[in-house]
């Protein structure tokens, strides 16, 4: 490996996936238990089988324009053009494949989508193709041909992105963690959660052309994330603290439980954790600033 980017002690991570509470379990395990919740017992082997993989060999799925940029950041709950979710793709690998592109085929059973595959959508309409069908009127098997017309060549869409380009110039791209930094994009904290696909932080989680800032970073400053968590801070939150974050204070957050338990009951969506995420950050901002400016005017000015 050589390079040492992993920030997340271990313990660390084993004390917050230990917290117990419904929400973690739920982003850890994922898909995984087929929908019946795992016993305590399996739940405690599938973390120490999995989570070593996962924190190693996380694989991010974006959705990259001619330009270079990444407009869209692949979550758990992003569709894929089988019209199945990124998480009921398959996303842990015990040991990366050595070819590129790296495929993510999908787990509902009959689906012949052999790898994810991103398709924006207009609004909450899908898109059209060429031949005037939906994404969503064409198979999801390789080549992707129009299952209602004769004439289609394959699915080919001229729907243009906030980027200003066409959907069919983009291309889905699966990276690993060493592929990303060589090319200076951002990797994120390293998180137990299943299916993150592409998000590296929560203010990644807008499309790439609203991001707050332009290299699609979002890296908060170092006091933004020594800023203590409270609870108000949605779980996700609390996972992202920087590396500072020692066990103990993973834990504690992890013990105060009652903080955790109020947003487990209801399950965001993609967008509510955006705009969630949007508001922290943006009041965290507006302290800082305010926090700065107070410690400015307390410094008495120098007289020569
Ligand atoms: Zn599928
Ligand atoms: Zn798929
Ligand atoms: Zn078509
Ligand atoms: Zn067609
Ligand atoms: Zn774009």
């Amino acid at each position: 490996m050589g390079n040492s980017h992993v920030t997340t002690p271990w313990p660390a991570v084993l004390s917050l996936a230990r917290s117990g509470d419904t929400a973690s379990h739920h982003r850890i395990v994922g898909d995984d238990d087929g929908g019946k919740l795992f016993t305590p017992e399996e739940y405690e082997v599938y973390k120490r089988k999995v989570l070593p993989i996962r924190l190693q060999n996380r694989l991010y799925v974006s959705w990259r324009s001619p330009t270079g940029m990444d407009c869209k950041l692949v979550g758990p709950e992003t569709l894929c053009f089988c019209t199945h979710r990124y998480k009921q793709h398959k996303t842990d690998y015990e040991v990366i494949p050595k070819d590129r592109p790296i495929c993510m085929p999908c787990r509902v059973s009959h689906c012949p989508c052999q790898s994810y595959h991103y398709v924006p959508l207009n609004g909450t309409q899908p898109i059209r193709c060429r031949c005037k069908h939906f994404a969503d009127q064409h198979s999801a098997a390789p080549g992707y041909s129009c299952n209602s017309c004769s004439r289609c060549s394959g699915f080919h869409s001229c729907f243009t992105c906030g980027c200003g380009q066409p959907t069919y110039a983009h291309e889905t791209v699966v990276e690993t963690k060493q592929e990303r930094l060589a090319q200076g994009r951002p990797v994120g904290q390293d998180v137990p959660y299943a299916a993150m696909g592409g998000l590296t932080g929560f203010s990644s989680l807008a499309e790439g052309y609203m991001r707050l800032d332009d290299s699609g970073i979002g890296t908060p400053s170092a006091e933004l994330l020594e800023s203590p968590i409270t609870s108000m801070d949605h779980p996700f939150l609390k996972a992202f603290q920087g590396p500072s974050s020692s066990a103990q204070t993973i834990s504690q957050i992890a013990g105060g439980s009652s903080a955790t338990a109020q947003v487990s009951h209801e399950r965001r969506s993609e967008e509510d954790d955006m705009a969630y995420f949007e508001k922290r950050y943006q009041e965290r901002l507006k302290k800082e600033k305010t926090a700065k400016r107070k410690e400015k005017s307390l410094v008495p000015t120098k007289k020569p």
